[in-house]
């Protein structure tokens, strides 16, 4: 499922294009339906962040994959927005709804993707708690499952 191989001529599939179905993709959305989107791998295990910014932005902690840019393509976008945490990345949300999807640094060539929007079941395992010294006193470490 995630591990298929990408298709090296993907990279040019326009968001119209019905793929569904290929091997190694797996599609997403936040709650309204606003913004939908694909992935192709390979995609990273998923990491938890406790940081302060994504404290604030999801109102707990953030849970994250991470795939190629161009294995990423929006299927829907009506209602993305972004807001620049930092000077050097910006994360991706919905304006209707609320959703947080994605977190982009604007120099590398990877997206990361807050895996609870992804449609399940993702195949994906949990790897890492990053930054827990800035986790809230309420907070107890998730289980890492791979
Ligand atoms: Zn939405
Ligand atoms: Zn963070």
């Amino acid at each position: 499922m995630k591990a298929g191989a990408a298709a090296a001529g993907a990279a040019a599939a326009g968001s119209d294009q019905p793929m569904e179905g290929s091997p190694g993709a797996l599609t997403g959305g936040c709650l309204c339906g606003g913004v939908r989107y694909r992935l192709e791998g390979p995609l990273r295990g998923v990491i938890n962040c406790f940081c302060g910014q994504c404290r604030r932005t999801s109102g707990h902690h953030v849970a994250a994959t991470r795939a190629p840019l161009s294995g990423f393509s929006l299927l829907a976008d009506e209602t993305l927005a972004w807001y620049e945490s930092s000077a050097e990345a910006k994360r991706g949300f919905c304006g209707r709804c609320g959703g947080n999807l994605f977190w982009r640094h604007q120099e590398r060539d990877t997206i990361s993707v807050m895996a609870g929007t992804l449609d399940a079941p993702t195949g994906l395992a949990t790897i890492e708690n990053i930054f827990i010294d800035d986790m809230s006193d309420y907070h107890a470490l998730p289980a890492l499952t791979g």
